[in-house]
């Protein structure tokens, strides 16, 4: 049990480390970039987890008669997966039960107040932190997308980071902070924007009928990654295409991947608009229960002759958790029947 409040944060940080190795994590993301699947280590550890409307808690860890989980189905993905985290936190470190409610697991209270004995909301906090969102995992994704440190600055850019790593723009932000990656100035500066009008901005002139699902802004950069997200999430497609020389990316088999085309345009690049490449860009909105293979070709149509380029992403949008067990457990359990 930690004595001091950097002895929670130290102990959380290496617990969640421990489960990497465990994991082999690094090779795991290597081999697939994109969040880490806290509900499938859960279950794989076999500690058994329930998701249910619960009323004011996001999540709570219970050890009487045997260490269990229960998450809320009221809230979005990404806070699912932070209550997971920090719920397998307590179970690993062996705390005492604990009931959460969002002043406990977002943290908004003042750190010298943790309720739970011995610091165990900061320990199991930290495991959180560390256990989703390593500092190692954000530079890779950065790497991956070419984002430079100055740009963590950029609202736009903190935003499409938080929904590959499968965390909420504010917990993102406040661990780029806590890893030192921003300063408090600029943390204060990029919680001043709200989700909402990114989504507006990546949106533009469409009109979704609510904002609570993420905007996606996929590039070729993500070709390779994986994709966790939820029902009512959209996806801009932006693809360099040589519509000059006849090759186009043929998005008629976004229907066939479980997608529907919104909207479909064309962005010059050549500045005198003619022969060089151009950018393509369409809006996609998931059908029903999507998850699968996105699978688009960029070829000459009318041209037997195969592709020259192609953009396949994994994905899962069946998020969040509904009730009952996660669908992680689900999956596991219809495979070894
Ligand atoms: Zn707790």
């Amino acid at each position: 049990m930690a004595r001091t409040y950097q002895e929670a944060v130290r102990s959380g940080t290496l617990a969640a480390g421990k489960l990497h190795r465990q994991i082999d994590l690094r090779a795991l993301q290597e081999a697939r970039p994109g969040a880490v699947d806290v509900f499938a280590v859960i279950a794989d550890l076999g500690v058994p987890l329930m998701v249910r409307p619960l009323t004011g808690l996001l999540g709570a860890f219970l050890n009487l008669p045997s260490p269990g989980i229960l998450v809320t189905t009221e809230r979005p993905l990404s806070i699912q997966r932070f209550t997971a985290a920090h719920e397998l936190g307590h179970c690993l470190l062996r705390h005492q039960p604990s009931l959460d409610d969002e002043d406990q697991i977002l943290r908004r209270a003042p750190q010298a107040q943790d309720a739970g004995p011995g610091y165990q909301e900061t320990e199991a906090d930290a495991f959180a932190v560390a256990f989703l969102m390593p500092k190692w995992l954000i530079m890779a994704h950065c790497a991956r997308q070419a984002w430079r440190l100055a740009e963590l600055k950029r609202p736009d850019v903190v935003y499409q980071l938080s929904l590959r790593l499968g965390a909420s723009y504010e917990a993102m932000t406040r661990t780029l902070e806590r890893y030192e990656l921003i300063d408090a100035t600029t943390r204060t500066s990029l919680l001043a924007t709200r989700p909402r009008a990114l989504k507006a901005a990546l949106l533009e002139d469409f009109t979704p009928p609510s904002y609570r699902g993420d905007v996606w802004l996929l590039t070729e950069k993500d070709e390779g990654g994986r994709i966790d997200g939820s029902r009512n999430d959209l996806f801009v497609i932006r693809l360099p295409e040589l519509g000059s020389a006849g090759y186009l990316w043929d998005f008629d088999t976004l229907a066939a991947s479980g997608f529907s085309l919104v909207r479909d345009t064309r962005l010059d690049l050549a500045a005198d608009g003619v022969g060089g490449p151009n950018l393509r860009q369409v809006l996609a909105a998931p059908l029903e229960d999507a998850h699968g293979m996105l699978h688009i070709e960029q070829r000459r149509p009318w041209l037997g002759e195969a592709a020259i380029a192609a953009f396949v992403v994994p994905f899962d949008l069946t998020g969040p958790e509904g009730s009952g067990l996660s669908r992680a457990e689900r999956r596991q359990r219809l495979a070894a029947a």
